[in-house]
């Protein structure tokens, strides 16, 4: 992987989806189609949906049960009040007969349609909801840290914190596993160079940039993994990849049972996503929206050409009043904020980091996403998707 790298060559389109020649990592096989295709070709065949898929619920929610037998819940749903995790907690609840614990976390950017729908759907399906909400002065220090890093992603708070949360909730509860609703089908594999976190590359973004102490953040390390993974033995499940309910029906449904509200854009349950989006179109002239597009032609929700217009229209996080919003927020000035998106570009693999040592154990790794105790396609992500 080489990142800095530019693209010389005019841009070359995958055949089927709208990932082209400038994507981190992208490789084209001799018909065409790029790696992101064959990645998702092979997540499909592995996690197959209708009724193999409900079998295979069936069958996993059983040993689900029986972890939890004499304890109060039996496995923890993360949540965030939109669509697909609102889903899977009804789904976990109603279909799969589970006892769950639904786990929030906070970063200070939930909107207040997300928190309404968060106390909704839990209210309706009578779940017990566990919130965890981050120092609010801690998160916004460390997103300015990874903006200051000049990184693609910068919203590494976001995805610490739900980690840690639903990981140490569970090991507290004495919960064994852990539910997740990532769709590879509708969110894709996103390029290991645009989204990557791990516990060394946090601290060093944090020793190099920040400006003020950071007193309360958790950080999340490969000790703590392996003391959850092996002795607690919490596994993930991404139960999403087993169903194919999408689309609007499911919205309707939610909105009907519970009174759930849509925020209008995926991940907007999230304020700061905004900035998020609009600050890699504007430094790094890459839309996030190309890997959920991409993954929904391949999926055959969109065709290409559908793909194609969607992307030419213009973003809903070009909205300078948001962005100015987002910066007031994070207590950093214009001026700053425009500075950095005309500094060099760096990536995660400028900073010290795992990866080298996650490369040696990748087989390891693996495993551990073969039989469902880490998310099932984190080994595509970190080792196909580069
Ligand atoms: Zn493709």
């Amino acid at each position: 992987m080489n990142l800095k790298e530019a693209p010389q060559q005019e841009r070359r389109l995958c055949r089927r989806c709208l990932m082209d020649s400038t994507v981190p990592g992208v490789r084209f096989d001799a018909a065409g189609v790029c790696n992101y295709c064959n990645i998702q070709d092979r997540l499909e065949t592995m996690f197959p949906t209708g009724e193999a898929g409900k079998r295979i619920l069936e069958k996993i929610a059983a040993r689900i049960r029986r972890a939890g037998r004499g304890k109060p819940y039996d496995c923890v749903v993360g949540v965030s009040g939109g669509r697909d995790t609102s889903y899977c907690l009804y789904y976990a609840k109603e279909i799969m007969n589970l006892r769950p614990l639904a786990v929030h976390f906070d970063n200070g950017w939930d909107s207040d349609i997300a928190k309404m729908n968060l106390a909704r759907v839990c209210d309706g399906l009578d779940v017990d909801l566990h919130t965890i909400i981050m120092d609010w002065p801690d998160s916004r220090e460390l997103t300015n840290c990874t903006i200051r890093a000049c990184v693609p992603y910068i919203d590494l708070t976001d995805d610490i914190g739900i980690a840690s949360a639903l990981y140490r909730t569970a090991a507290k509860e004495n919960i064994r596993y852990i539910l997740l609703s990532h769709s590879f089908r509708e969110e894709g594999i996103t390029p290991l160079a645009w989204n990557y976190m791990d516990a060394r590359y946090t601290r060093s973004l944090i020793r190099r940039f920040a400006r003020t102490k950071l007193n309360h953040f958790q950080n999340t390390d490969i000790h703590h993994f392996l003391y959850w993974i092996l002795f607690k033995r919490i596994s993930v499940v991404n139960i999403t990849n087993y169903y194919d309910d999408v689309g609007e029906h499911v919205e309707k449904m939610l909105q009907e049972r519970f009174g759930w509200v849509d925020t209008g854009q995926h991940h907007m349950d999230n304020e700061l996503f905004s900035l998020v989006y609009y600050y890699a179109r504007h430094k790094f002239g890459f839309d996030w929206r190309v890997v959920e597009l991409s993954a929904k032609v391949r999926s055959g929700m969109l065709t290409q050409e559908e793909g194609l217009a969607a992307m030419a229209e213009t973003p809903f996080f070009e909205n300078e009043e948001m962005v100015d919003y987002c910066l007031k927020k994070q207590g950093m000035s214009r001026e700053e904020f425009d500075a950095i998106l005309q500094a060099p570009n760096l990536y995660f693999t400028d900073y010290p980091s795992y990866y080298p040592l996650l490369k040696r154990f990748r087989l390891f790794f693996k495993v551990l996403c073969r039989m469902n105790i880490l998310p099932a396609h984190a080994y595509e992500k970190y080792f196909k998707a580069v």
